[in-house]
């Protein structure tokens, strides 16, 4: 079991109208009124994300966005700013999602602009990093995932991450229904807190969250939270139903 605190990060992707938005975040804040110990985040759709800031109000429950631009302002037509994320009541941000990365042509440098652009505003950055099934068929697992680490990371210095969180999605397991077994996830989970501890150091190491993502459910948290290096969930479809969400919370 991990000592650092669980982090349970739902990403709503693009579901959700205000009203649905809202009425999900107020029923999943009576759901997890009881929980302590737990770190929870939830990141609507941009036009949901002060509404829901208002539903969430006085609960333990944080909110993110899903993606930033690099940039602090200007002419960026459909891009959103860190700034603009935290006057929502913001305080997480998910970046480099393989979904941005497949379908919105994000790269490891862009990726490594938007955690510099989050840092410096103050939002702590979920960093996705994984795998496709090629990678994992072909052994390039680990090679692939500490390029994705070094290239993201770039230029910063462990003190810059303390706020950072790491998270663990192979593609391949992404709204999928396939899971990494928890011995799979925690070999390389293992495997990126001794990336980390190289690149950076170990004590930043031993304190970063790194997530699991990838079709994880109600009936798989408990095994993979059991893991002494998994340290939390990002929760994709799952996250959408606040009973079923409440329920991972509460594994
Ligand atoms: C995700 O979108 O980050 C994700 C892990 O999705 P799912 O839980 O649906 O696999």
């Amino acid at each position: 079991m991990s000592k650092r605190t669980p982090l349970i990060a739902g990403n709503w992707k693009m579901y959700k109208t205000c009203g649905e938005s809202v009425k999900s975040a107020q029923l999943l804040k009576s759901l997890v009124d009881g929980v302590t110990g737990t770190d929870i985040m939830i990141a609507p759709t941009f036009t949901s994300l002060q509404p829901v800031f208002n539903a969430i109000k006085g609960s333990r429950i944080d909110l993110g966005g899903q993606n930033l631009h690099w940039e602090t302002e200007g002419a960026f037509t459909g891009e959103i700013s860190g700034d603009i994320l935290k006057s929502a009541g913001c305080s997480f941000v998910i970046i480099g999602h393989s979904e941005r990365r497949q379908y919105f042509g994000e790269t490891d440098e862009t990726v490594n602009k938007k955690i510099k652009a989050a840092l410096a505003c103050g939002l702590k950055p979920i960093f996705c990093i994984g795998e496709s099934d090629a990678e994992r068929d072909s052994n390039l697992t680990f090679s692939v995932l500490d390029k994705q680490v070094q290239a993201g990371l770039k230029g910063l210095v462990s003190d810059d991450l303390k706020d950072l969180v790491l998270a663990y999605e192979p593609i391949w397991a992404i709204g999928t229904g396939k899971t990494a077994t928890s011995d799979q996830a925690q070999e390389v989970h293992t495997f990126l807190r001794a990336s980390i501890a190289k690149q950076f150091d170990d004590p930043l190491a031993q304190s970063l969250r790194i997530l699991y993502g990838g079709s994880v459910k109600p009936g798989n948290t408990a095994e993979l939270m059991s893991m002494p290096d998994i340290d939390g969930a990002l929760v994709g479809g799952a996250s959408l139903d606040a009973e079923t969400f409440s329920q991972i919370v509460n594994y």
